[in-house]
């Protein structure tokens, strides 16, 4: 497990972003942030579970959050553009962004892999995500230093059989945040990383393993650390970098 000790005010007075935020690790990171005093802004498909997240935070006292529902499957440039001008008058800039959101699509092989679906896993797993980034380095510029976080997997570092868009979703995921990194190294105050969770038990993992038993896969609040770390000013120095969590 990647050993960091937060300090509890670590993220005081930082708005962050989280993508997927209504479920799985986004919801835990998005609660873990809030906890350490960031405002975070709950961007996920489905109002229901964002609002249920929005409650927990805010019955925990936390600092409120913001609710975002966005399809990122269909979400267009001008959705986009309206979140943004919508995050510019409400904050002035942001803090950091962790793009969690994912899909999982099929697990099959390449030669029977359905087209409909590669296409639905690359929207929201890259192209969403890059032009969440690409949209936001505005105010991302604004902030005193800011944070992108990626998430990968292991299927994005080496290539394995069936995981099909997912696992190409996560190479290339890696290599956009390489490219952002290089382009903002020494320039910018911005800095941009992957995680990749490794096995953690939520809906995608039992997708992904129905035969596993949850009970004997790490917990999302296990894995933590490693978020915070990246989210917080220990992490100033460190950019174009792909850390485990476990
Ligand atoms: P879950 O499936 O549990 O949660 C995924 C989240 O993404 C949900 O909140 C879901 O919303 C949201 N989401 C999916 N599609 C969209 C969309 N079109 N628009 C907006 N939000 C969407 O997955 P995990 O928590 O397990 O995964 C989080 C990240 O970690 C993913 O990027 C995944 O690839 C990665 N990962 C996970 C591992 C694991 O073992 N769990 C291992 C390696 C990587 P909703 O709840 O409404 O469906």
């Amino acid at each position: 497990m990647f050993e960091y000790q937060a300090p509890e005010d670590l993220l005081k007075d930082r708005i962050i972003l989280v993508t997927g935020a209504g479920a799985g690790i986004g919801r835990v990171a998005a609660k873990t942030f809030a906890a350490h005093g960031a405002t975070v802004i709950l961007l996920g498909r489905t109002l229901e579970k964002l609002e249920q997240v929005y409650d927990e935070i805010e019955a925990a006292g936390h600092p409120q959050p913001a609710l975002v529902p966005l399809n990122l499957e269909s979400a267009q440039e001008h959705d986009f553009i309206e979140l943004t001008n919508t995050l510019e008058q409400e904050f002035g800039r942001i803090d950091g962004i962790l793009h969690n959101a994912g899909l999982l699509g099929v697990r099959t092989h390449i030669q029977t892999y359905d087209p409909v679906i590669w296409q639905q896993v690359m929207q929201v797993n890259l192209n969403a995500p890059f032009m969440l980034t690409q949209i936001l380095m505005p105010l991302l510029e604004r902030s005193e230093n800011a944070s992108i976080v990626f998430t990968s997997s292991s299927v994005g570092r080496k290539g394995r059989a069936y995981w099909g868009a997912y696992g190409v979703s996560k190479f290339a995921t890696e290599g956009l945040m390489q490219t952002l990194a290089d382009e903002v190294e020494n320039i910018s105050n911005i800095r941009a990383n992957c995680i990749n969770p490794g096995a953690t038990r939520t809906q995608m993992r039992s997708s992904a393993y129905p035969a596993e038993n949850p009970a004997s896969v790490t917990a999302p609040e296990d894995i933590m650390p490693l978020y915070l770390y990246l989210m917080g000013r220990d992490s100033l120095e460190v950019n174009g970098q792909s850390l485990d969590a476990q």
